[in-house]
């Protein structure tokens, strides 16, 4: 049955030269300042969109549609670390579900890839984000050396802020067309709940990078799943997914991890991400 969900589309938009009444946020502190205008403090006609007291709509790049007759409810103006503006538009859409399917898809959250999957497919991180990670690393090395209140520390904090949206630009994209497509293929997708392994983790960049990509894989696994009428199962936490043979089911003591592929006594050899995936699938499954 077609339901209908409040979904918000985001733009990038450029403030209008010489226009003075842009929000201006509190806290200077946090990563994303952000201001809401709710139905009387925004006027939308002929697909351009007026804010309160200001003469000019906003000049937002159109990257997607809106959907056809879509009414905005409620307007958000934000402005990110590194200086760009954006406009979030909530609107309330009419969804049907997908056509009902039997695969089945168990999804491990990597090391080496960012996802790999029962089937086989490892899923890596998305392309040049090695080469900005580097250059995140290099641009907050150059900040680290500049002189506290100075202008050159202002411009050197700006260019790690650069950096870091880009490597989140990317990876949302990424993720985004990742979990679409999970959801369009299968009836059903089990995941790990990594709750507690995320907190106990020592957090260098890169891990807190994928741990991140795997916050915003699940959100977005989970309410894709509830608009299209798929399911999603999330196994616990405490399933010995690396350590089981999903061949026979023997339970081996010790997975190091530096242990890429290993050789049960059944017989069977395994890539030991491909494995963990196919033993969470037959985990959700069983759950159900
Ligand atoms: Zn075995």
């Amino acid at each position: 049955m077609a339901q209908i969900v409040k979904r918000a589309y985001m733009y990038r938009f450029y403030p209008t030269p010489g226009q003075a009444d842009y929000p201006t946020f509190k806290s200077r502190k946090k990563s994303r300042a952000s201001a809401e205008y709710t139905r009387s403090a925004f006027r939308w006609r002929d697909g351009t969109l007026t804010l309160a007291k200001m003469s000019e709509p906003l000049r937002i790049v159109w990257s997607r549609p809106l959907p056809e007759g879509a009414e905005p409810s409620t307007v958000t103006v934000s402005r990110d670390s590194a200086g760009r503006w954006f406009v979030s538009i909530l609107v309330e859409e009419m969804i049907r579900p997908l056509d009902p399917t039997d695969n089945r898809m168990g999804v491990d959250a990597g090391i080496t890839a960012l996802v790999t999957l029962s089937t086989g497919e490892k899923v890596t991180n998305p392309r040049h984000e090695r080469a900005d990670r580097r250059k995140l690393a290099k641009a907050q090395r150059a900040l680290a050396r500049k002189a506290k209140g100075s202008a050159n520390r202002a411009k050197a904090r700006l260019k790690v802020a650069r950096v870091y949206a880009r490597i989140a630009d990317r990876r949302r994209d990424f993720l985004h067309k990742l979990s679409t497509r999970l959801v369009r293929e299968n009836q059903t997708v089990v995941i790990e709940d990594l709750t507690v392994r995320t907190m106990v983790r020592n957090h260098t960049l890169a891990r807190a990078i994928s741990d991140a990509s795997w916050r915003e894989l699940r959100s977005a696994l989970e309410y894709k799943a509830a608009w299209y009428g798929r399911e999603l199962v999330v196994v616990d936490r405490w399933f010995p997914s690396s350590k089981l043979c999903s061949a026979c089911g023997a339970l081996q003591d010790t997975m190091p991890l530096n242990v890429r592929t290993w050789e049960c006594a059944c017989g069977a050899s395994h890539d030991r991400d491909v494995n963990a995936a196919k033993n969470i699938l037959a985990a959700g499954l069983a759950e159900r």
